[in-house]
């Protein structure tokens, strides 16, 4: 198959989503302030076919096209078992628990997947959006979709656990408006709940600690002061959030979901298993390998955390079916995870080759994913930054300017590959 550009890919799955609205009905389309319009985004795939076809989904798009033409219900019931229906797919554990994957616009573009997890006398949420307008859009749109068409009786407000599996804010930035219209419990791993609850201390801490971090990477001063704000501006809407279940590695939650710390992403990010199904969140993703970023900023992140607990997750034994926090299913975990642990290695090695001739952080960044923007800067820095760190933890760089490092104040640190 070809390799389809992600912007085209996130434009066609958009589109399929939204043209899948011509399986629900006019209630549920008027319902929830949704306007999804179908006939509109039906169109817009037919104009697309090209890349409908390179992305294998001409097969879909067909059969949605008969499924909404015949408006008999075994081809609805067939297209939505497969497919899901407008970003709502089902699907069953080995122990009978219903694992529905619901696609929510968190940020313009940006698309978690947040699960819910029925079985008798449990009903689980894992993370909740970010609380912007589109999410709770599509969180309503979701619910709508499983009792529609799925034929749960479950509501968000029903719920009685919500799981958020790290403090990352497309993933718990709905903490407020969950709490506030449900009773849910809401649980989180202890190396992630004071985000959440001290959650102005927080913002103020990381930023001074980035800020040192981006200084000793030879980030220019209006630079620095330009990215500090973008870094704060993105979090600015969220109220300190109490926790309810403070998580430990091995806790059971739920009808005794199991609960596998894994830091790295990020310090308190949790996978958990439900029977032979994973939900990995941002430990392993389909297709791009989750974002690292340097202890330095924050304890227990950093490339040799994330390796330890990849080599953690390809020890479980059993599981069939992975689930990440964005992009699709994963059929297999092992092979994804060994995949995304020798992308990294291959990264250390092409950072190693780069420090021949000494290099700031920043440097390497500039090297590694040239000129970036606005928050792309912080993300190339950040990734940068952890295999740095990582290769002068294992004693394979050296500081070039020792004695420049131990004069100044503030110094920039130049990295230089050891003989
Ligand atoms: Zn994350
Ligand atoms: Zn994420």
């Amino acid at each position: 198959m070809p390799r389809v550009p992600s912007k085209t890919r996130k434009k066609i799955e958009w589109l399929l989503r939204r043209a899948e609205g011509g399986l629900l009905s006019p209630e549920i389309l008027e319902g929830e302030g949704l306007h999804l319009d179908w006939p509109d985004a039906m169109r817009r795939l037919a104009d697309a076919e090209a890349d409908v076809a390179a992305l294998g989904a001409m097969a879909r798009f067909e059969q949605l096209g008969r499924a909404i033409e015949s408006g008999r219900a075994g081809d609805r019931a067939a297209y939505a078992a497969e497919h899901g229906v407008a970003g709502t797919q089902r699907f069953v554990s080995s122990g009978g628990a219903r694992v529905y994957a619901l696609s929510v616009e968190t940020f313009p573009h940006h698309v978690n997947n947040v699960y819910v997890v029925l079985e008798e006398g449990s009903r689980l949420m894992l993370d909740c959006g970010s609380g912007a307008e589109s999410s709770r859009r599509d969180l309503a749109l979701g619910f709508a979709v499983l009792g529609a068409v799925f034929g749960e009786d479950v509501r968000l407000e029903a719920l009685d656990t919500c799981l958020v599996s790290h403090a990352h804010f497309d993933h718990f930035g709905g903490a407020n408006r969950l709490k506030e219209q449900t009773g849910a419990r809401l649980a989180v791993h202890e190396l992630d709940a004071r985000v959440l609850s001290c959650f102005a201390e927080r913002i103020v801490i990381a930023s001074k600690d980035v800020d040192v971090f981006w200084r000793r990477a030879g980030v220019p001063d209006d630079e620095r002061t330009c990215l500090l704000e973008l870094y704060a501006s993105a979090k600015s809407a969220f109220r300190a959030q109490e926790v309810d279940v403070v998580l430990r590695d091995g806790d059971a939650v739920g009808p005794g979901y199991r609960v596998h710390h894994v830091p790295g992403h990020c310090p308190g990010l949790v996978c958990l298993q439900v029977h032979d199904v994973l939900l990995t969140s941002d430990h392993v993703l389909a297709r791009i390998t989750p974002h690292q970023f340097p202890q330095a900023i924050t304890p227990f992140a950093g490339l040799e955390h994330y390796f330890h607990s990849l080599a953690k997750i390809r020890c479980l034994q059993g599981i069939t079916l992975a689930l990440g926090g964005h992009e699709e299913p994963i059929r297999d975990l092992y092979g994804r995870i060994d995949a995304i642990a020798d992308f990294h290695r291959e990264r250390l090695a092409h950072v190693a080759a780069l420090c021949a001739s000494p290099r700031t952080v920043a440097q390497v960044a500039y090297a590694m994913f040239g000129e970036q923007e606005g928050y792309g800067r912080i993300l190339a820095l950040d990734e940068a930054g952890a295999h740095v760190e990582y290769l002068h933890q294992l004693g394979r760089l050296a500081i070039a300017n020792l004695d420049a490092v131990a004069r100044a104040r503030d110094p920039v640190i130049e990295y230089v590959t050891r003989a």
